[in-house]
């Protein structure tokens, strides 16, 4: 990587087939939105955080900005090992992206279930358009002491042999090095109560289970479902020696929380049985307004609601619900707020799909509805063309920007919150 002084924006960079990355001076970063290319502003550029991966877009040739024709060209150099490839970043928790990398691709088989943000070379280092969405460091890397890590969860695995719910997590701590469940082993933060094998979804990026064809999942589902006994005395070890903690049903390891309404209801009865503090939030696709209103009644203190795209073509094209419509997660959303629950929607963010005007004035006209206490800006983990291509995406709309998108939301809704994590949940709230 050349360290000369360079030009007053990140250069192109591009790897060759084993993996080493190259910046090319003479060509700019370029980056995309939706279907289209354009130069992110210098004002949203950031040095890629601490933590982040890159990776190698496999069958693809870059797109960069040539400022001598002011065009977009396609970096289609040959090397001595096989064409030039595209560069992505992989940002670390806690960073939105506000636009994709930019590469012509050819193949048809979809990209592993990753982010794939624009990354540039600038000033010695990579640089990435995105912003810090969450000042929360619960999964900063630099947070993370490896020795203590395994330490500490090879100790609580021994005391609770019997538990297969923190046996699981245990693999996930130190095969998966999963940070929700290394936070649980650390005794600090939020942690993760997965306990679904099942779910009344297809999403098309399920991290969890994917069909034949799919891009291959990145995480192993759940295979048992949890007893009580084992969820609730996993939730208590928590809430009892955390200040401020929350423990959350709903994760990337598992189908939807909402198929053991049940079970859950019984765990959060034994839980607030024993324990009143903490928070217990509910990550959930919200397909059931009834058993989260059992759920509140209970206990509960918060849910956070997924969504790729509040327009529900979108919607009914990513999920491919079975047995539950758009409408009955927006009832979800407002029985929850009925109930006084902490409301958060996980947005998955998606440069040039979910900052269109279309879906900015629907989002609002959800909001005024409904009320909302946080939106969770996450980078939708998908290869870009093979979601617009599986959703039917068109789009004829200028996209606002994702930080303009988060300005204009601010100012229409001072109270709205911004971030990336389930927060603790103050109990005057309930
Ligand atoms: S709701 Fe969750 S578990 Fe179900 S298909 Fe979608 S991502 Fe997978």
């Amino acid at each position: 990587m050349t360290n000369k002084k360079s030009s007053n924006y990140p250069s192109l960079v591009y790897a060759n087939s084993s993996g080493e990355i190259f910046d090319y001076p003479g060509l700019d970063m370029a980056g995309r939105r939706g279907r289209s290319f354009f130069q992110p502003d210098v004002e949203d550029l950031i040095p890629l955080p601490e933590g982040s991966e890159l990776f190698i877009i496999p069958e693809s040739s870059p797109i960069a900005w040539d400022p001598f024709q002011e065009d977009f060209v396609v970096f289609d150099t040959e090397l001595p090992d096989g064409q030039a490839l595209a560069v992505a970043a992989f940002m670390a928790p806690a960073y939105t992206q506000t636009a994709l990398a930019a590469y012509r691709r050819e193949s048809q088989e979809p990209l592993p279930l990753f982010a794939y943000t624009a990354v540039g070379w600038w000033k010695g280092r990579f640089w990435v358009p995105a912003f810090r969405s969450d000042r929360d460091k619960r999964q900063d890397i630099k947070g993370f002491r490896q020795e203590e890590v395994i330490r500490k969860t090879r100790a609580t695995l021994k005391k609770f042999r019997k538990n297969r719910l923190i046996q699981h997590l245990g693999k996930c701590s130190l095969t998966y090095g999963c940070p929700a469940a290394k936070n649980f082993f650390l005794g600090r933060y939020e942690a993760p109560l997965p306990s679904s094998p099942v779910c009344n979804a297809r999403c098309l990026g399920c991290l969890s289970y994917q069909p034949e064809g799919g891009p291959p999942s990145t995480q192993e589902r759940i295979t048992f479902t949890p007893s009580a006994k084992e969820l609730s005395e996993t939730a208590l070890l928590h809430l009892k020696r955390v200040k401020n903690g929350v423990v959350s049903f709903g994760q990337g390891c598992e189908g939807e929380p909402l198929m053991q309404a049940e079970l859950l209801e019984a765990t959060v009865a034994l839980i607030r049985k024993e324990h009143r503090d903490g928070t217990v939030n509910l990550n959930t696709n919200a397909s059931r307004p009834k058993a989260i209103e059992a759920l509140a009644r209970k206990g509960l203190d918060s849910i956070r609601i997924s969504m790729n795209s509040v327009d529900p073509r979108f919607y009914d094209a990513y999920y491919r619900p079975k047995g539950y419509r758009y409408q009955d997660v927006l009832e979800s959303w407002q029985v929850a707020k009925a109930e006084g629950l902490h409301v958060s929607l996980n947005l998955f963010v998606m440069p040039g799909l979910t900052d269109l005007p279309s879906h900015f004035d629907r989002l609002c006209g959800l909001i005024d509805r409904y009320g909302l206490d946080l939106i969770q800006l996450r980078n939708h983990n998908i290869d870009p063309d093979w979601y617009m291509d599986s959703i039917g995406f068109d789009n004829n709309q200028e996209p606002l920007g994702i930080r303009t998108m988060v300005k204009e939301l601010k100012k229409r809704f001072p109270l709205l919150k911004f971030g990336y994590f389930n927060p603790p949940v103050k109990k005057d709230k309930r």
